[in-house]
């Protein structure tokens, strides 16, 4: 992490913007020999292999804001299909869902503005609204569910220009909303009319049936958008992700793409495009959801075995991420295990005030099974410590 350099005369946002542990540590477990459960990395062997476009020179000029046409119509046609029905004109393809979070901050919140954030939630958002110096007002999300009271005492007490959630397989709990939550969320976000900004990255990697319906589509007069990604289905390093946005909130949106980067990458867009206009991508959606629902599965059973009794931990229904709560401080566990050749992360940094200190997040979505039972071998070794 850095810290405010005023010698530099940066803006109030650099000063403000703090450093991401989980991508400072890609580096460290990229080295030979570590076994790493700390990035949310899809994993490589199961990437489909990319389309051969024909005509690279049709997407070597300029392209339009919103993005790659052919690309939102496959996408508009996909998600009707899932249940999750709108229009072209809502659409606007991103740089990663990650952009879209950025875009969405950037158009809500200013300087001091109150925020409503899941607590622990997203790092990377938790940057982007840190940098614009949001008021953080974090409501508790534990293996409980929604603290719903505690939300409905916030929102009688502030008036906040957003509400931030990740209601499936969320990073890092792994926590997802059940049906009734999704209602009573949506109908408070209603009743209080705070702009709903929903991360959904994880949605089709969904091993046990989980009810997923996005808590936007039961609102009735509040404000949304809805941020989607390629990412976990397919090609992270194409950065492709997706805003549907309410139609008030469209425009806004569409000008702040504008102003950040003309328009996305075209290469990524048309290889996506191509990619869901050869209808591959439910086929391969199932077959993600094999491949990592077998990896949950493992890993479920390896961290029964091996590590202590009195470690909690809910099996995540779907996404890449487990939550484990120790009786123990957890802060020294990442330098620790990088000593024993094992990445796990801390969850201290995903907190917003509630204490994660006695918590981690594993991911299990990349590593083969030797890998993955060396390294809660290891881990197991580092708590013992
Ligand atoms: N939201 C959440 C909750 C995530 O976990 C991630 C990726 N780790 C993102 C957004 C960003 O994903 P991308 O930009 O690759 O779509």
């Amino acid at each position: 992490m850095t810290s405010p350099a005023p010698e530099l005369n940066l803006s109030d946002y650099a000063n403000r913007l703090p450093g991401s542990p989980v991508r400072e540590i890609l580096h460290v477990s990229q080295q030979p020999g570590m076994i790493s459960f700390a990035g949310g990395l899809p994993d490589a062997a199961v990437m489909p292999e990319m389309p051969v476009l024909d005509n690279l020179a049709a997407i070597s000029q300029y392209g339009t804001s919103d993005g790659e046409s052919s690309l939102i119509k496959e996408l508009v046609k996909w998600l009707g299909e899932e249940g999750l029905p709108c229009s072209e004109e809502q659409v606007i393809i991103t740089s990663g869902s990650q952009q879209g979070l950025d875009l969405a901050a950037r158009i809500l919140v200013d300087a001091g503005s109150d925020v409503l954030v899941e607590d622990p939630t997203y790092l990377a958002m938790l940057q982007v609204l840190r940098g614009l110096g949001a008021n953080l007002v974090p409501f508790t999300l534990d293996e409980q569910g929604v603290d719903l009271a505690g939300l409905e005492s916030l929102l009688q007490t502030r008036k906040p220009r957003m509400i931030y959630l990740i209601p499936t397989f969320q990073n890092p709990t792994g926590y997802s909303y059940s049906e009734q939550e999704r209602r009573a969320v949506a109908e408070l976000i209603d009743r209080y009319d705070v702009t709903l900004v929903e991360d959904d990255p994880y949605r089709v990697l969904n091993y046990d049936n989980a009810f997923t319906r996005p808590v936007s589509s039961y609102l009735t007069s509040a404000k949304w958008l809805y941020m989607g990604s390629f990412s976990k289905m397919l090609w992270p390093g194409l950065r492709t992700g997706f805003v549907i946005a309410h139609p008030e909130l469209y425009p806004w949106i569409l000008r702040a793409k504008q102003a950040t980067d003309l328009h996305s990458n075209r290469l990524g867009q048309a290889i996506i495009g191509q990619f869901l206009k050869e209808g591959r991508l439910p086929d391969h959606v199932a077959k993600l959801k094999a491949h990592y629902q077998k990896k949950r599965d493992y890993m479920q059973k390896l961290l029964q075995q091996y590590l202590p009794d009195s470690v909690r931990w809910q099996l995540p229904a779907g996404g890449m991420f487990f939550w484990l709560t120790l009786e123990q401080d957890t802060r020294s566990v990442l330098q620790d295990g990088i000593e024993a050749g094992v990445v796990a992360l801390p969850g201290t940094p995903f907190a917003v005030e509630k204490s994660a200190d006695n918590t981690l997040r594993l991911s299990f979505s990349q590593m083969t099974p030797e890998d993955m039972e060396e390294g809660v071998k290891r881990l197991a070794g580092v708590l013992a410590r």
